[in-house]
């Protein structure tokens, strides 16, 4: 017997209820029956996104609805600030630089996130920029940094502020109308709880102001005024992947009904939980800043990052990740994010003692287990 468990910062379990919502008979797209869908999943998701703001569905993935989002909010004229310390905020100035938008693409040390103040700094200087975009929590690191703090400097200075929620929305407090986020993305296989294939994104009015003089913008499917005229009336421009949208329907309805405060909590739980566990089994966290939707550990020393992630596999169907471009073979990462609760993350602690044992790492077995298991108890 092998069960599959999925502790990869995306795709991450999904929900039967939603498997099996997906696995139904199912219509035409251009029909009622699938509008309704589309409505429900509009209004649900601003429920999700914490927002008043209009939500847009993409087929294709997050980063199908983050270069939407960068070429539709970048007429001619504009000029972008991205903030890269990991593999997907560097994507963002990668897609600007594809599509000959001009972009300042400041570097941070990976493992740590922007400080705000340099973003201030920055901005007083730079009146040529009219558009700030970052990665919330940046998965290739397991950082987060501080976009309540950012998106009042950036609003403050004028700037359409675009944020790639990817791994927050879902997972970590994210509030686009009270912090003052333009758009906001993010994608269905991370903590929606849906296999890959969506991309979502809610808009301000003064984003849609943009991208609505931008007439000319160098996007055909990605176009998002053509979305958005389609969304007025729950339909799509192109064949959407109709089938993901009725099981997104029945993923949003289980966040709603957990209410996003619990969702937040129970993320913030796993997170420290195996965060302790790792402290108590000689682990070191490897991000300065740690994000609560994933988990990276440095690699201990006489362990190698392949091996461990063979081990949980071959032995208990666990599926973490290792480190991207020069992180590779130094961090592992196990994450919290879609159906996963409490036990689940036990279940991973555990897995990771054994693994650990047996590969030779010394530490006390058991003390992992015991650290997350307090954490969990003392919140009951
Ligand atoms: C996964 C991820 C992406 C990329 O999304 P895809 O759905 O793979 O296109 C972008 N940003 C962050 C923070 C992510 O975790």
């Amino acid at each position: 017997m092998k069960k599959i468990r999925l502790f990869t910062p995306g795709p991450c379990a999904v929900p039967e209820e939603v498997m099996l919502e997906m696995a139904r008979p199912f219509e035409h797209h251009r029909t009622d029956w699938f509008k309704e869908f589309m409505k429900q999943a509009a209004e649900k998701l601003q429920t999700v996104m914490c927002t008043k703001n209009e939500c847009i569905i993409i087929t294709g993935s997050g980063t199908a609805a983050a270069e939407a989002a960068i070429v539709g909010c970048n007429p001619a004229g504009s000029k972008m600030l991205t903030i890269e310390g990991g593999k997907f905020g560097q994507r963002w100035g990668l897609i600007a630089e594809q599509y000959g938008i001009p972009v300042h693409r400041h570097e941070i040390e990976w493992g740590t996130a922007i400080d705000p103040q340099w973003i201030a700094d920055y901005l007083k200087n730079a009146p040529d920029i009219t558009s700030v975009m970052l990665t919330h929590s940046e998965t290739s690191t397991a950082t987060l940094c501080d976009v309540e703090a950012i998106a009042k400097i950036v609003k403050g200075a004028g700037k359409l502020f675009l944020v790639d929620g990817i791994t927050s929305v879902g997972a970590l407090p994210v509030k686009p109308d009270e912090w003052g986020i333009d758009v906001l993305i993010t994608g269905a296989q991370k903590s929606l709880m849906l296999p890959p294939g969506l991309g979502f994104l809610s808009l301000s009015e003064e984003a849609w102001n943009v991208i609505e003089g931008n007439k000319d913008q160098h996007a055909f499917y990605l176009n998002l005024i053509k979305a958005r005229k389609s969304a007025q009336g729950h339909d799509t421009p192109f064949t959407p992947a109709h089938v993901m949208i009725r099981g997104l329907v029945k993923a949003l309805d289980m966040l709603v009904e957990e209410g996003m405060e619990n969702v937040w909590k129970r993320v913030a739980a796993m997170a420290e939980a195996t965060r302790k566990a790792g402290q108590a089994i000689g682990l070191e966290v490897f991000s300065k800043r740690p994000s609560d939707s994933v988990t990276a550990f440095c690699c201990p020393e006489g362990v190698k990052v392949k091996d461990i992630r063979n081990e949980l596999q071959a032995r208990y169907g666990i599926q973490s990740a290792g480190g991207q471009d020069h992180l590779k073979g130094k961090i592992f990462r196990i994450g919290h994010m879609g159906y996963v609760d409490d036990m689940d993350t036990m279940v991973a602690v555990a897995a990771l003692e054994q693994v650990l044992y047996k590969l030779g790492h010394k530490f006390e077995l058991g003390a992992g287990v015991t650290a997350a298991q307090k954490v969990f108890a003392e919140r009951l």
